[in-house]
C-alpha cells in the first residue's frame, strides 16, 4: 500500500510502498478514506515529542470502513464506517485506568506516534479504541472531529461552566469548540494572531461574538479561556483579561516556556491547566453531541503525497480550518 512515512524526524515525509497491514488480536483493518492533519503531527516531525515509533506513518484523526477483522475484533463489522483518535490502547490496570483517567494512562500507545496512523491507505487499530461515525458527516467532514473536537471538547469540559470564554489561536480545534460553545449558550471571544483579519473574520462567520487580536482587550472579562496556540505566553495574557475564579486551559501537547508572571494574576482562584489526550467516553460524549449542534467543519483538502505541504501550512497558520488527506484507496478500486 502507498504510505506517507517518516523515518526521522526533522526530515519531510516521504511516500512510499509498504506491505498492507495485518490485523492482530482486537483489531480492525480500515480502509482510510480521510485522515485529519493535526499539530501534534507537526510536534512530531519537528521533534518536539521526542519518542515515537521509527519509521511511523502519522495520523491520529482517521475516518473509513472496516474492511478486515482480527481475532475477537467484534465491536465492527466488515462495511462499517470508523473512526480512530490519539489514545489506541491502554494498559486497563494502571492506578489513571482504574479511576476513570485512561487518558493518563501510565503505558499508553497513541495512534500515528507508538503506532502506525492514518497516512496511508490501510490501517489497524485496537476496535474498543475506536469510534463508529455519526451519520450526516462525510468521512472528509468527519475526520477533524476525532482530535481538533475531541480533544477541544475535553477542553471545554474542563474549562466549566465558564459563560464568556476565550479561545486563543484560531484553528481546527477552535473553530468547533466555538460552535460547541455557543450551541451551550455561552458568549465566544476569538483571539488570532494581531493583525490575522482573515481568521478573524472566519471565528465571526462560524459563531464568535468578537474576534480580535491576542494582545487585545476582550469587551469583557473572561471566565475561561482555551490556549490552542502553542505560544506559551499567551496562558499569561489569557489569565490578564480574565475574570477571579477564571480557568486558563492549555489544549495543545506542546507549548513554548511559560513565563514567569506576578503571583497577583493568580490571585482570585485563577488557575492554570493543561490537557492531555482523551478518554473514550469524551469520544462518545462529544461525537453524539456534535451532530446536535450541528458541528460544521472547515476543512482544506490534501492528496496523500500533498501531506508535506499540509504540514507546512499548519506551521505557517495559512489554513482557515483544518487540514484532510483525502486517500484513495486501492481497496475501493478492486471491489
Ligand atoms: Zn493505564
Ligand atoms: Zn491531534
Amino acid at each position: 500500500m502507498r504510505a506517507m512515512i517518516l523515518e526521522a524526524q526533522r526530515e519531510p515525509l516521504k511516500l512510499v510502498d509498504i506491505p498492507e497491514p495485518v490485523p492482530g488480536p482486537e483489531q480492525v483493518l480500515i480502509q482510510v478514506n480521510a485522515c485529519g492533519v493535526c499539530r501534534t503531527d507537526l510536534h512530531i516531525v519537528d521533534g518536539d515529542l521526542t519518542e515515537p515509533k521509527l519509521p511511523l506513518v502519522l495520523g491520529h484523526q482517521i475516518a473509513g470502513v472496516v474492511v478486515g477483522l482480527g481475532p475477537g475484533a467484534e465491536g465492527f463489522a466488515v462495511g462499517d464506517r470508523v473512526g480512530v483518535p490519539w489514545l489506541g490502547w491502554t494498559d486497563g490496570e494502571c492506578r489513571y485506568c482504574t479511576s476513570g483517567r485512561e487518558n493518563l494512562c501510565d503505558n499508553a500507545r497513541f495512534t500515528g506516534y507508538d503506532i502506525d496512523g492514518g497516512f496511508a491507505e490501510l490501517a489497524v487499530a485496537d476496535h474498543r479504541f475506536c469510534f463508529p461515525i455519526p451519520d450526516g458527516f462525510t468521512d472528509l467532514q468527519a475526520a477533524p472531529l476525532l482530535c481538533a473536537g475531541l480533544i477541544g471538547y475535553r477542553s471545554l469540559r474542563l474549562a466549566g461552566d465558564a459563560e464568556r470564554l476565550g479561545l486563543y489561536g484560531f484553528g481546527a480545534s477552535a473553530h468547533i469548540v466555538c460552535q460547541v460553545a455557543k450551541h451551550q449558550g455561552r458568549r465566544v471571544y476569538a483571539f488570532t494572531k494581531p493583525g490575522d483579519e482573515e481568521g478573524q473574520a472566519f471565528a465571526r462567520e462560524v459563531g464568535a461574538d468578537w474576534a480580535g487580536g491576542s494582545d487585545e482587550r476582550p469587551p469583557e472579562q473572561l471566565d475561561a479561556a482555551i490556549v490552542f496556540a502553542p505560544v506559551g505566553p499567551l496562558m499569561i495574557d489569557a489569565l490578564k483579561v480574565s475574570a477571579k475564579g477564571a480557568r486558563i486551559v492549555s489544549a495543545g501537547i506542546h507549548m513554548s516556556d511559560i513565563p514567569s508572571f506576578p503571583y497577583v494574576e493568580l490571585w482570585g482562584e485563577r488557575s492554570l491547566i493543561s490537557v492531555a489526550n482523551l478518554t473514550r467516553e469524551d469520544g462518545r460524549e462529544f461525537l453524539e453531541l456534535a451532530p446536535q449542534v450541528p458541528v460544521r467543519t472547515e476543512v482544506t483538502e490534501y492528496s496523500l503525497e500533498r501531506a508535506n505541504e499540509a504540514l507546512d501550512d499548519i506551521r505557517s497558520s495559512k489554513l482557515v480550518g483544518a487540514a484532510v488527506l483525502s486517500i484513495e484507496s486501492p481497496t475501493a478500486k478492486r471491489s
